[in-house]
């Protein structure tokens, strides 16, 4: 499934998108952006998906790049299996949020994907042992999208 960095996120099942989520990542073939991260990126990103998968699939979604499937990679001692969730992470100044698939890890590893500045920047800044969820972000804002609108 492709979605343009920075975009809407959207969801097949979702009545609208949801304009304070931005997609990043959401690839589907070898067209994209290439380029360095920041050291210690990927460790900082392992630590993320590890700590909170945000809406978790019953499936295994396998790279669409490469093809591998049931991705499993440790990083600086983070266990990650990757393809089955997405991960949230809140921009520095709190105006919106990323969402990207979790394969994002094995893109930026494996096939030189260069995500947006501002997502970088965000997983470089966001606080690892703060209690803010994604998870519960997404259910809340899904929830919003299923309340009637108010009538003029
Ligand atoms: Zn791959």
């Amino acid at each position: 499934m492709r979605y343009p960095d920075l975009s809407e996120y959207r969801y097949p099942r979702l009545p609208r998108p949801i304009p304070s989520v931005l997609n990043v990542g959401w690839l589907d073939d070898g067209d994209y952006l290439h380029g360095e991260v920041p050291a210690h990126f990927l460790v900082k990103l392992a630590e993320l998906i590890s700590r909170e998968p945000v809406n978790q699939m019953r499936h295994i979604d396998p790279c669409p790049i490469c093809g591998e499937e049931g991705i499993r990679a440790s990083n600086a001692g983070t266990e990650l299996f990757l393809g089955t969730a997405e991960v949230w992470v809140p921009s520095p100044e709190g105006i919106h949020v990323y969402a990207a698939p979790d394969l994002v890890w094995h893109f930026v590893d494996q096939h030189g994907y260069l995500p947006p500045h501002g997502f970088v920047e965000a997983v470089m800044n966001v606080s690892t042992t703060s209690d803010w969820s994604g998870e519960r972000l997404r259910e809340v804002l899904v929830a919003e999208l299923y309340r009637p609108l108010p009538k003029e």
